[in-house]
């Protein structure tokens, strides 16, 4: 069953290993475990629907609680303290388009607002109601969730765009073949939400993000259906499902997609490697991107992040004789962990893992073998689980994330890194930051930053701490000339920087095009552009 106040299935747990809360207690001082709020404390404090019994309706209080927030830390931060705020009114489940429409054309006459709601896994504030004086219904799209259509010939699969990663994925594994979109939120997140927010999963520098997968689909929308046949290429104007990647729920429900898929790869590696010290460690991989070698994946650790997933890997003995043979190998404090995917088939692998491992070791590198990404791989999706175990120990743990081009990656990382560390100084409190470069492109690449620090033990007081935090980020990213999200999307937490990439003209675009498909603002107000 899934945990209702933090990541995850509840069976499932990260253990923090014992010499890591020493060593995290040394960066940022020892946590105080918060008390969380009960269920039944949780509930009590969920207000009466506005809305009266209707067959297309949940007005339970349970399931509007469920649906009232994502996994963003403000969330975690509510529903762990029981200050929930703002509740759905109802809770829909639609099993067809057809019932989706017809809740559109309800929600007209009622003057209701809807959320359309994938795996609710939004880390931007994307699925919460805001207070309004219309009541709210959160459109809950897991029923429509089956694999429509297989053309193997075309390698094109339509799925109901409420599936969750783990069932696409199985099921196009029955007949052979993989999307390859595995974000580190597959466990919950889902097609729709994947396309509503231009996703991106680890391995999307081979198989591309959902931009390059997503390749048509059916959105209904307040305004009418929106279909988006699925052509290779074409040239018949403005490509419309430009306008449905990234549009949050804003434009229409998108109740089907199509997507490109491979077939499944004969063989997939991972390789763990050492670089001495992070310029070093920059140059490799953009020469990697620039051989265009068919990678998989290159994930970068900076020093900080290598040194921190080192201590809370555990396994002491063994990172220590790891630490003495590569210090012996010339990778000392500064080093930085590469992992270097490969997958297709025999040949294809065997061939690029020389060309990229050579280039690689050319550069210092220190091949650590396939047992740290095969240990990688087993844990691909284990570690948001961590972030449980850290708030039960009294931490806070939030990441975010940008792109920008090569040129400017070096500063900006650094901005970005002091920003947080030094964002809660004036409170005597310190603030563990580490960053990796999470996809690498030809002209520049992603940077994502994780974060700790101290809970306080007024949650009000939390949230000021994150919100000091996220505000310093943000305004480094943007003076920097970063995205305000390579991933995430845009939501509530990300939109007052919008204007600063788009412009208030790219703005006003959008607004207009949102108005065009839902002049009536019934879908997901308040949301990506106010
Ligand atoms: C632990 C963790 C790890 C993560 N890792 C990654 C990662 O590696 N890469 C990445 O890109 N993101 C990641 N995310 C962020 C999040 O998982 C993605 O934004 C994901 O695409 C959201 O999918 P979802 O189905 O959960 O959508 P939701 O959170 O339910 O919704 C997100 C937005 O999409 C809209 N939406 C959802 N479904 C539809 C639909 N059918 N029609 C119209 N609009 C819709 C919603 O209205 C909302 O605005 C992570 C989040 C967490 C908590």
């Amino acid at each position: 069953m899934r945990r209702w106040n933090g990541w995850g299935d509840e069976t499932v747990s990260a253990v923090l290993p014992p010499r890591a809360s020493g060593t995290l207690g040394s960066w940022v001082g020892p946590g105080t475990p918060p008390r969380d709020a009960t269920p039944e404390e949780v509930l009590a404090s969920v207000p009466p629907s506005r809305l009266g019994p209707e067959p297309a309706l949940s007005l339970d209080p349970w399931e509007r609680l469920l649906h009232a927030r994502g996994q963003s830390l403000p969330d975690w931060i509510a529903l762990r303290s029981g200050r929930v705020g703002t509740v759905p009114d109802a809770v829909a489940y639609p099993e067809t388009g057809e019932d989706v429409a017809g809740l559109l054309a309800w929600a007209r006459r009622k003057g209701a607002r809807l959320i359309p709601y994938g795996g609710g896994t939004s880390v931007a504030g994307h699925v919460n109601p805001l207070p309004s004086q219309e009541p709210v219904v959160t459109v809950d799209l897991s029923r429509l969730s089956s694999l429509i259509a297989l053309d193997e010939t075309s390698r094109l699969a339509t799925f109901g765009a409420g599936v969750k990663g783990p069932d696409l994925e199985a099921a196009l594994r029955a007949r052979g073949f993989t999307l390859g979109h595995f974000p580190q939120s597959f466990e919950l997140s889902t097609l729709g939400g994947w396309i509503a927010t231009r996703s991106s999963g680890q391995q999307s520098l081979g198989y591309g993000r959902i931009e390059r997968l997503f390749a048509g689909g059916r959105v209904e929308t307040p305004s009418g259906r929106l279909d988006l046949p699925a052509f290779p290429a074409s040239a018949a104007g403005p490509d419309l499902r430009e306008l449905v990647l990234g549009s949050e729920g804003r434009l229409g429900v998108i109740t089907e997609g199509t997507v490109r898929v491979s077939p499944l790869p004969a063989r997939e590696e991972v390789h763990g490697v050492f670089l001495p010290d992070l310029a070093t460690a920059v140059a490799a991989v953009r020469e990697l991107a620039a051989m265009r070698l068919p990678l998989s994946m290159l994930r970068l650790s900076t020093p900080e992040e290598t040194r921190t997933t080192l201590v809370l890997a555990g396994h002491e003995r063994l990172v220590k004789a790891l630490e003495r043979y590569l210090s012996f190998r010339g990778a000392r404090e500064e080093k930085c962990l590469l992992l270097a995917g490969f997958s297709g088939s025999e040949n294809l692998v065997r061939q690029t893992r020389r060309l990229a491992l050579g280039a690689l070791a050319m550069r210092g590198g220190v091949v650590a073998g396939k047992a740290f990404g095969r240990e990688w791989h087993r844990n691909r999706f284990r570690a948001p689980y961590l972030r449980n175990s850290l708030w039960e120990a009294g931490w806070a743990v939030d990441t975010l994330e940008t792109a920008a081009p090569w040129s400017r990656v070096p500063e900006l990382l650094a901005s970005v890194e002091t920003s947080l560390r030094e964002g809660l100084a004036g409170e005597g409190e310190r603030v563990h930051a580490f960053t990796h470069f999470s996809h690498v492109y030809l002209d520049g690449s992603s940077l994502y930053t994780t974060y700790l620090f101290r809970l306080h033990a007024d949650p009000e007081e939390s949230l000021a701490r994150w919100r000091k935090l996220k505000t310093a980020a943000s305004a480094a990213i943007v003076a920097g000339g970063g995205t305000i999200s390579h991933q995430h999307g845009v939501g509530t937490d990300h939109a007052p920087w919008l204007a600063a990439e788009k412009g208030e003209l790219g703005v006003g675009a959008l607004r207009s095009l949102f108005l065009f498909f839902d002049p009536e603002g019934l879908l997901n107000p308040g949301k990506l552009v106010s």
